[in-house]
């Protein structure tokens, strides 16, 4: 019912500001331009336990980023290298879960996990428990454009990405002595995944391009401390990351269990479609989708996710309108930016 009001709110608006002033051939609507998202995170960031540094180090990290999507956008390049371009920067910076600077598993190492859709098609790629490749969102890009299979995992991905032409390094490559101590903390208090500093730092971006093109990706080390090759949310087709042309582009981070079960970003997406569908006399038109459509399509997921027990986050971009985010935690590591103007970053909920 909510849903049924909202859209036909959005509706509302639409029909107000498209109606013409005079009989006249109607113009066509004007291409909505392109729209770009990012996060690092979601989890405790509170004001009071980061030092301005530390806040202005990361924001310095997702305006790069942000910036790097931008580029490839503002020059007319496709969503997918603006979520690529995005995303291997994030890996390659410790300060973020995800490439260099995961998080251990309970037997000390660095397993890596990443996913990108193409909303053109939905055409995906994932990868799944990889140790030796260095950016994980291009082996799962390497299996999009491959086409044959979705998912890859462990050796045979490893195996896939010697095959492609990929940047491979050693496993140590991967750590760093911050991570470490997360994981000596989580076994010397018998602590569960979720304790130990609740920070998530999976890294993710969404596009739409000039074209009206839809992609999303994600890459995460995990959760510390994780075992028995236990695999998360984000290189979960329809649960870390979904596009559809048709819908939207979501990417997520949070409790990785919660979020599959939820199956998040295909939950808002299907909602997203529904909102965008109109029936008047037997005949479906698609109508324009408002920011606040999107928003409260996307608070009505993370508030599930949140009454299942489950804590994190989204970023969303639609077909229309600036990207969305929301989360149920004090903060989420955060950026996005649009044709129109708009570039901003920022960590904490209340921003
Ligand atoms: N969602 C990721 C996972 O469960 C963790 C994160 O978002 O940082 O693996």
């Amino acid at each position: 019912m909510l849903l049924r009001l909202l859209a036909a709110a959005g509706l509302a608006i639409a029909m107000t500001t498209a109606a013409p002033a005079q009989d006249a051939a109607p113009a066509a609507a004007p291409a909505p331009g392109w729209s770009f998202a990012i996060h690092g995170g979601a989890g405790t960031l509170e004001r009071s336990r980061m030092t301005p540094e530390q806040q202005a180090d990361y924001r310095t990290a997702l305006q790069a980023a942000l910036d790097a999507g931008r580029a490839v956008l503002a020059g007319g390049g496709s969503a997918v290298d603006a979520v690529t371009a995005a995303i291997t920067r994030l890996e390659d910076d410790p300060k973020f879960n995800a490439g260099k600077g995961a998080v251990f598993t309970w037997d000390g190492i660095n397993e890596l996990d990443a996913s990108i859709m193409d909303g053109n098609g939905r055409r995906a790629g994932a990868v799944a428990g990889v140790h030796t490749v260095r950016n994980p969102i291009l082996l799962a890009k390497a299996v999009m454009d491959d086409g044959r299979h979705v998912m890859l995992s462990g050796k045979g991905a490893e195996q896939f990405a010697g095959e492609h032409d990929l940047a491979i390094v050693a496993p140590a490559y991967f750590a760093t002595d911050h991570r470490r101590r997360q994981l000596e903390e989580l076994k010397a208090k018998n602590l569960s995944a979720l304790d130990v500093e609740f920070k998530f730092g999976t890294v993710g971006a969404v596009a739409r391009d000039a074209d009206g093109h839809l992609a999303a990706g994600t890459s995460t080390g995990g959760m510390t401390g994780k075992r028995w090759g236990r695999i998360g949310d984000s290189p979960v087709i329809g649960a870390g990351t979904y596009a559809d042309d048709a819908a939207c582009a979501v990417s997520a981070t949070g409790s990785g269990e919660f979020f599959i079960r939820a199956a998040v970003a295909h939950t808002i997406c299907e909602r997203v479609r529904a909102a965008r569908k109109l029936t008047v006399d037997g005949k479906t038109e698609t109508v324009p989708l408002t920011t606040e459509v999107l928003q409260g399509i996307v608070d009505g997921v993370i508030a599930e996710v949140g009454e299942m027990g489950g804590d994190g986050g989204v970023i969303v971009a639609g077909p229309d309108g600036k990207p969305v985010f929301s989360m149920n935690t004090p903060g989420m590591y955060r950026g996005r930016a649009t044709s129109d103007g708009l570039s901003e970053v920022a960590i904490f909920a209340d921003e």
